[in-house]
C-alpha cells in the first residue's frame, strides 16, 4: 500500500450524483450557473467575506487578482518558501518578484519585507504557509504606511480564523485554492475574497474575457471560470467540512503525542488561531537527517513531501535571474533543507501513523 502526503476528500458517490442531477434538466454547465451561485453564497458565508469570486483554480485566481489591481510595472515582494504558483503568478503577469526572508515558522518576516520596500514596490504578496497565519498586523501596518496593496496567498488557510476573524478578512484580498489536495476541494478550483466590490467586479471581468454583455467587451480578460461540476463537488464537500477538519485534528494530535520527546521541531499552535490542520510539517536537524527520514519512509511505501524544497529562488527556470538568490534568505533556505510534511488526511489509518512515527524514531536514534 502506498501512503501519500494527502488524499482527496470526496463526498459519498450518491450525494454527488444527487447534486448534479438537475444539470441534466438545465443543460447549464458553466457561466454563473445555479451551482456556481449557490457555492459562491455558501463560501462567502463560511469565510465571512463580503465579496467572493470563484475561479477554475487557485493559480488563475491569483493571476487574475494581480491583474485586477491595475498596478504600474514594478516589483512585488513575496516569499521563496511557497509553492511554485506564488512567484509564477507574479512573473507571468509581468512583475519582478523580490524575495523577503521568512520567520522560523515559515511565514514571511515583516522586518525583511520592510527592508525591501523601494519606490519600485507595487504590492506585497505573503503566504499563510501550512495554514499558519502571517503576522497580519505588522504587514497591514507596513502596507498602510507605504500605500501598497497587500494580497495574501491563502491557499493553505481555508477555514482558519484568528480570534474569530476569518483569514479571508486580512489585507486587500486573499486567494484560496480548492485543489483536490487541499482541506476543502472542488476538484480543481479557487477563489479570491475581498471587501472591495470594485475589485470583485474586475476579478469577474478577468475571469470571463472582460465580457459585460452580449455585445460588450470592456477589458482583455482571460477564461478562468469554475464549472458547474466543480461547484457541485464544492457544495457536497462543504457539508462534510466540519467533520473533515475534526478528523484532521485527531490525526494531528496523534502525531504530536507520538512524536513528543523526539529531537525534532513539531508544529506549534498560534495564539488565538483556530487551525485547519492542513499540514503537519516536521523540521529535522538539517538536510542529511531530513533526507534520511524521507528515504526510510519511502522504503515503507510512505511518500512524505519536502514542502517547500527547493526554494522557488532555486528553481531551474529561474536560474541566473537577478534577485533569485537563496543566500539572501538564509532562514528560508535552512527551513527548506530541514522540513518534511507528513501524510495527513481524514482517515489516515492509526497503524500507518504508528509506522511513520516508528520509522522517524529509528532514523533519529540510529541514523
Ligand atoms: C495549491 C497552491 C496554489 C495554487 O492553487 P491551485 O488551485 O493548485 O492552482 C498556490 N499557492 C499555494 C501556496 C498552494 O499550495
Amino acid at each position: 500500500m502506498r501512503i501519500n502526503v494527502t488524499r482527496s476528500s470526496m463526498p459519498p458517490f450518491e450525494e454527488y450524483c444527487e447534486e448534479i442531477r438537475d444539470l441534466w434538466d438545465s443543460h447549464w454547465l458553466t457561466n454563473n450557473g445555479q451551482k456556481h451561485i449557490a457555492l459562491q453564497r455558501a463560501l462567502s458565508e463560511y469565510l465571512h467575506t463580503p465579496q467572493l469570486e470563484l475561479f477554475t483554480n487557485g493559480h488563475l485566481a491569483l493571476e487574475a487578482l494581480i491583474a485586477a489591481l491595475s498596478l504600474e510595472p514594478g516589483e512585488i515582494i513575496t516569499t521563496p518558501f511557497s509553492f511554485a504558483s506564488t512567484t509564477h503568478a507574479i512573473v507571468r503577469r509581468g512583475f519582478r518578484p523580490v524575495f523577503a526572508d521568512v520567520l522560523p515558522d515559515g511565514t514571511i518576516d515583516p522586518q525583511s519585507v520592510r527592508r525591501l520596500i523601494t519606490p519600485e514596490t507595487r504590492a506585497i504578496l505573503p503566504v499563510h504557509v501550512y495554514g499558519r497565519l502571517c503576522d497580519v498586523d505588522a504587514l497591514q501596518q507596513l502596507a498602510a504606511e507605504h500605500g501598497l496593496p497587500l494580497i495574501y496567498d491563502a491557499a493553505h488557510a481555508f477555514g482558519v480564523t484568528r480570534n474569530g476573524v476569518s483569514a479571508a478578512a486580512f489585507g486587500t484580498a486573499s486567494m484560496f485554492s480548492f485543489h483536490a489536495t487541499k482541506v476543502f476541494n472542488t476538484i480543481e478550483g479557487g477563489a479570491v475574497a475581498t471587501a472591495s466590490p470594485e475589485l470583485a467586479q474586475r476579478l469577474a471581468l478577468e475571469r470571463n474575457y472582460g465580457i459585460t454583455g452580449p455585445e460588450d467587451v470592456v477589458s482583455v480578460g482571460g477564461n478562468a471560470k469554475m464549472s458547474e461540476f466543480q461547484a457541485a463537488m464544492g457544495l457536497c464537500n462543504l457539508r462534510h467540512l466540519p467533520q473533515e477538519i475534526e478528523a484532521r485534528r485527531q490525526v494531528h494530535n496523534a502525531y504530536l503525542q507520538r512524536l513528543d520527546g523526539l529531537p525534532v521541531e513539531l508544529p506549534a499552535p498560534q495564539q488565538g488561531v483556530s487551525s485547519n490542520y492542513a499540514y503537519f510539517p516536521v523540521a529535522f536537524d538539517g538536510r542529511s537527517q531530513r533526507d534520511a527520514v524521507c528515504r526510510a519512509l519511502a522504503a515503507q511505501g510512505v511518500y512524505a513531501r519536502k514542502y517547500f524544497y527547493p526554494l522557488i529562488t532555486d528553481f531551474e527556470c529561474y536560474r541566473g535571474r537577478p534577485g533569485f538568490d537563496s543566500a539572501r534568505t538564509p532562514v528560508a533556505r535552512r527551513l527548506a533543507e530541514s522540513v518534511v510534511t507528513l501524510p495527513l488526511y481524514p482517515g489516515l489509518p492509526p497503524e500507518e501513523l504508528e509506522l511513520i512515527c516508528h520509522v522517524i524514531g529509528e532514523v533519529l536514534l540510529h541514523g
